[in-house]
């Protein structure tokens, strides 16, 4: 069979084993925009969402009764697992829900932070967008300077400066599909490409650089890894010329407990998390070097408190900080982090044994709890690389057969990952899917 024919069978096979998923979103048509509470959901392979019924650990029972190993863990929003037990518990007891009053979990879980990213001082925001959108207002307004630097095909939320990309001509455009900006973010920003340290030298050569915004290893166009040598560089790059560094952990906290800023020993002036750090309950966070934070603290004509583009009435709240104290406290500690490499690493080996088995010239590359495989032979080491190396037809294939084998990976791309509920028979699951996909392919 053609892959259009393989795509086929399995969109029919999806269709006879999600009946009430698709009788609920068809009814939720009639109220809910394109029949999502959120429209990136329209993503998901198979031309609807499956309904959740319940998802527990590693696990999600839809409503149709089909049960899965989650590797897709709501995009890291759940890297600690489904209603994770310690986080149920804190959430029931906590003191309020929004009060405008802080807890003393607040400070508990900045310490924590502190202990684990090297960074002092911490804020609190509900989303990973907000964290990064707010710094880099900081970033603007105690350096004086305009700009910011992101790479080519980076993501890091709705953050208007970010959704910039490399044009064939070398120069910065609106990325494809950017909804209504406020201006083009060309002005805004200069992107850099990923591995490419002159590209970062040249563009921060212009001294007009507030920061630079990156993940240490990019996560949204698959994973590409750090050479070595790339982020000392860029380090060394940021102190020459005076750009704050901000590194957003948020995905590549599935490095370590500490995220890629221990794990490598890494020297931002800026961390920026959410997701997964509140046990799915929303919560963002930014941390600051003293230096910077004095700075902040210096900036008197910065409305911080007040109504200066920094901040939300909900953020800080109590629950989502009680929840993200049990969640860094009980759930997402080091030997869960030890627990999730180890199974990654099962993945992994089951993968480039799939690999090796039909011939197929695919590679997959690692970042502690998390893996993915890409449709090249080699990593990709720029963001326009891996971008190139994406294929939506035979990601729809696979997405698809996995999920109706009981496999759920990322939407967006193949990318999987473990949480401290993931088990051997989860990972031997996909392992064993994945096998079979390939060998329909490869007939
Ligand atoms: N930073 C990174 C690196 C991300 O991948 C994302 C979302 N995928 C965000 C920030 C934004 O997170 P959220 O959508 O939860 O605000």
């Amino acid at each position: 069979m053609t892959l259009e024919e393989l795509t086929a069978r399995e969109r029919e096979l999806f269709a006879s084993r999600n009946l009430r998923s698709k009788e609920l979103h068809d009814a939720a048509r009639s109220s809910l925009l394109a029949g999502v509470p959120m429209s990136w959901m329209t993503m998901w392979a198979g031309g609807h969402p499956i309904y959740a019924g319940e998802a527990r650990g590693a696990h999600i029972v839809d409503v149709d009764g089909n049960e899965y190993s989650d590797l897709c863990l709501g995009d890291t929003g759940a890297m600690a697992g489904h209603r994770p037990e310690p986080t149920m518990r804190a959430v029931a007891a906590s003191a309020g829900i929004t009060t405008m009053l802080p807890t003393e979990d607040a400070a508990w879980v900045g310490s924590e932070l502190a202990r684990r990213f090297g960074l002092p001082f911490w804020q609190f925001s509900l989303t990973a967008t907000d964290a990064n959108r707010w710094m880099l207002r900081i970033c603007r307004h105690v350096t004086a300077r305009p700009k910011v630097l992101v790479f080519n095909w980076c993501y890091h939320g709705s953050v208007d400066e970010a959704f910039v990309t490399l044009g064939p001509d070398g120069r910065e455009h609106s990325r494809e599909g950017n909804v209504g900006p406020q201006v083009d973010p060309a002005q805004t920003t200069r992107v850099a490409e990923f591995n490419e340290i002159e590209s970062v030298e040249a563009a921060l050569a212009h001294g007009d650089m507030a920061c630079v915004l990156m993940e240490p290893a990019l996560t949204n166009i698959g994973i590409v890894l750090p050479e070595d040598g790339f982020l000392a560089r860029v380090r060394e790059a940021c102190t020459r010329t005076g750009t704050l560094l901000i590194i957003d952990e948020t995905h590549t906290f599935s490095a370590g407990p500490g995220g890629c800023t221990a794990a490598w020993g890494l020297e931002p002036d800026v961390v920026t998390l959410g997701k997964s750090i509140g046990g799915g309950v929303p919560i963002g966070a930014y941390g600051v070097g003293a230096e910077l934070a004095q700075r902040i603290a210096a900036a008197e004509d910065a409305d911080l408190e007040d109504t200066g583009g920094v901040g939300g009435t909900l953020a800080g709240n109590a629950l989502s900080l009680a929840a993200a104290r049990a969640t860094l406290g009980e759930v997402l500690t080091d030997s869960a982090f030890e627990h999730m490499s180890a199974l990654r690493e099962r993945f992994v080996v089951g993968v480039e044994q799939a690999f090796e088995r039909f011939s197929v010239p695919w590679s997959i590359v690692s970042l502690g709890a998390r893996a993915e495989y890409r449709f090249a032979p080699e990593p990709p080491r720029t963001g326009a690389e891996s971008a190139a190396a994406g294929n939506r037809d035979l990601e729809e294939f696979l997405h698809l057969y996995l999920l109706n084998r009981g496999v759920l990976i990322t939407p967006f791309h193949n990318m999987a990952l473990m949480c401290p509920a993931t088990t051997e028979e989860d990972v031997d699951r996909h392992t064993e899917a994945f096998n079979a996909a390939l060998e329909e392919i490869c007939e």
